[in-house]
This record gives structure tokens, sequence and C-alpha cells, in this order.
């Protein structure tokens, strides 16, 4: 009997992710698998949708389009900022990426898009924003997630 992907269950997977010209943005291959509690939005939602019902052994590859991914990009997200705004920065140059803090208290990439005199021009789209996004996932393992990881939304 195999377990079928579906809600409240934790998900093992190693992944490739490409762009549409076949650069690899990502992958775990270098690394550990991924592992996501299904159903709590650990991932993004096209793939969530496209790995319910598949269980472990199973090997898939899905596009996804940036409104189930990353969504599409923001312009208000694009603005410029003055120079100062970088305290403590000497250079600041076009592809840089700082962190910043929300006001919300959570943590956000910014890409420095051009700099023009004291105007810098920043970006807080997520990088993978207006992306299709092409998976090749090999599902090595799903597992009921325990009490405590369904109350927590996340894999211990
Ligand atoms: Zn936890």
């Amino acid at each position: 009997m195999s377990l079928l992907i579906g809600d409240n269950l934790v998900v093992t997977m190693h992944y490739k992710l490409t762009d549409d010209e076949g650069k690899i943005l990502d992958s775990s291959e270098e690394s550990k698998p991924l592992s996501y509690l299904h159903g709590a939005g650990n991932i993004i939602p096209g793939l969530e949708k496209a790995l319910i019902g598949k269980v472990a052994g199973d090997s898939l590859q899905v596009k996804i389009e940036p409104a189930e991914g990353y969504g599409e990009i923001r312009p208000e997200l694009i603005q410029k900022v003055k120079r100062e705004a970088f305290k403590g920065v000497d250079t600041v140059e076009e592809g840089m990426v700082f962190e910043a803090k929300t006001p919300d208290g959570s943590q956000q990439q910014i890409i420095v898009k051009g700099v023009e005199g004291d105007q810098v021009t920043i970006d807080a789209n997520h990088p993978l924003a207006g992306m299709a996004l092409n998976f090749d996932i090999d599902i090595i393992g799903v597992r009921e997630a325990t009490a405590e990881e369904v109350t927590h939304g996340h894999v211990h």
C-alpha cells in the first residue's frame, strides 16, 4: 500500500527547477532532499497541486505559470530610494542583494536594479516572480505527519 499525497502528509523529494531556456535555477541534487508538509502552503500552490495523488517512487515534470508560482511582477515593488537609505554600505551597485525588514517584521530580499547619482532603484519582487517554472520531481518518501507537525504547519 502506498500513501497517496494529500493533506497532512510529509512528502520528501528531490527537485530540479529550470527556466524556459533550460537554465537551472535551483536543485536539491547537491544537498538534502526537500521535505514539506502537504496542504500547509509550504511550497508554491502549483507544485502542491501537481503532487496530489502521487506516491513515493513517482517522478513528474510540471510547468508552473507565475500565477501558481511566485506571482506576477508587481511594478509597485520597484522603487527609487535615496542612496543614504543604505547606511554603512560603501558601494551600492546594480545586482547587489540586501535583506530588508518589512513593516510586519518579516525578511524581504531587495535587489538593486540600478544606481543613478543619489538615486537607487530597488526591486522587492521575489526573484522568481513573473517566471514560468519547470520542475523535475522525484518523490522519495511520503509519511503521515505527526500531530505536532500539523499544528505547527511545517515539518520537524
Ligand atoms: Zn514546529
